[in-house]
């Protein structure tokens, strides 16, 4: 899916006002000795869609749950629309919530779930009828009302705890890996339609999870987490193409390693060590001379360079071995050894034009400068 063309197709300026802004600002959590957060600031803008990315322990839940109100900060502050609300009770800070578990009420209707948050509110009747119907109109179950939880699949009932979470027309929605209990086409559906609900309703939108893929495809911006910590935050692109350490590289997407010593600068360009073979690379800062670092890059920005006389200031080149060839589909995965030591994954495109390279084959790789980054 294009990316850019997707999120610049959005109808989300319109809509701006209808979400809420939220600001952590070092928001800190210990449960006795464990830290689960440990000083997240973060400026979540108005019909946002951000995602908080991480692996599992990394405090994404605990920082959720601290929005939402369950959960109380041990020190920092939380503001919603400019206003702290650390004292405000979950109930009044107007927020929905969706939960991996969907957590439907068994022995009530799909519509009376729904309408739980309504009913709670004080919304009579009539007027808890027609938002329900609403709710479940955005969700695609119309006519589902008079179901139990158990008769619906787990995606529909994922539907119903999103429609539940809506009904009360939230400003902000937070959602708690809602996906992780589904199976991969259905998740990759709901994805979607999380998406274009997100689109039709302008409210701001918080998403965890775990996988990078889901964070990738759905995200205005990424929140990276890690130690409960922000390790990085930026749009799905930018984390992807300048990732700003080696944590993040290897998280978001596949990236080669390659163990530096910087020897110097040259126009902008770091240039770097790799075993008496010189790499280039950019850098956010530029680095100390004789500083030990790693440089990284994608596999599918490798590409065999022996057929081609490209060479000059923007590429990278080296000398390999071919280690391992698989066919992967849509791709060939190649195992590369690079003369300086290090293992190197390059993935090319298949294609019946393409010439295959075989295990023990010594060939030449080259990238481009802009696509090897210090970290
Ligand atoms: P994530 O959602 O990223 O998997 P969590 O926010 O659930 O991470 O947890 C972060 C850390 O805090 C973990 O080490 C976890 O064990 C710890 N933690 C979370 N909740 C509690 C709790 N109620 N009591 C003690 N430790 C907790
Ligand atoms: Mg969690």
């Amino acid at each position: 899916m294009d990316q850019t063309l997707e999120s610049s197709m959005r109808p989300r300026n319109d809509n701006r006002d209808r979400g809420a802004s939220v600001s952590l600002v070092n928001l800190e959590k210990s449960y006795g000795p464990v830290v689960a957060v440990a000083g997240v600031s973060l400026d979540i803008r108005s019909g946002e869609f951000l995602t908080l990315l991480g692996p599992s322990g990394s405090g994404k839940t605990t920082t959720l749950m601290m929005i939402a109100g369950f959960e109380s900060p041990t020190s920092g502050d939380i503001a919603i629309d400019g206003r702290s609300v650390v004292a405000v009770p979950p109930y009044r800070r107007n927020i929905g919530m969706v939960f991996q578990n969907y957590a439907l009420f068994p022995h009530l209707t799909v519509a009376e779930n729904i309408g739980f948050p309504l009913k709670q509110r004080g919304v009579p009747k009539a007027e808890r009828t027609k938002l329900v119907g609403e709710a479940l109109e955005l969700v695609r179950l119309p006519g589902y009302g008079e179901r139990h939880p158990r008769q619906l699949s787990g995606g529909q009932q994922q539907r119903v705890a999103v429609a539940r979470a809506i009904v009360f027309k939230p400003r902000l929605l937070l959602l708690d890996e809602p996906l992780g209990a589904l199976d991969k086409q259905l998740r990759e559906n709901l994805q979607i339609e999380v998406r274009r609900l997100h689109a039709e309703l302008g409210i701001t939108f918080v998403l965890v999870t775990h996988d990078q893929d889901e964070a990738l495809t759905m995200s205005d911006r990424i929140a990276v987490m890690n130690d409960g910590k922000v390790a990085q935050i930026g749009r799905p692109e930018d984390l992807y193409d300048r990732p700003c350490s080696h944590f993040v590289a290897g998280f978001i997407g596949q990236s080669n390693f390659m163990p530096a010593v910087v020897c110097g600068m040259e126009e902008g360009v770091v240039v770097a060590k790799c075993q008496g073979i010189l790499v280039r690379a950019v850098a956010s800062q530029p680095p100390a001379i004789g500083a030990e670092v790693s440089v990284t890059t994608r596999p599918e920005r490798l590409r065999f360079a022996d057929t081609t006389v490209e060479t000059g200031p923007s590429v990278n080149r080296m000398s390999v071995t071919v280690v391992e060839a698989a066919f992967a589909g849509e791709r060939c995965r190649y195992l590369l050894k690079s003369d300086c030591g290090a293992s190197m994954v390059l993935k090319e495109a298949s294609s019946a034009t393409i010439r295959r390279r075989a295990v023990g084959e010594r060939t030449e790789i080259a990238w481009s400068i802009a696509d090897t980054i210090l970290v």
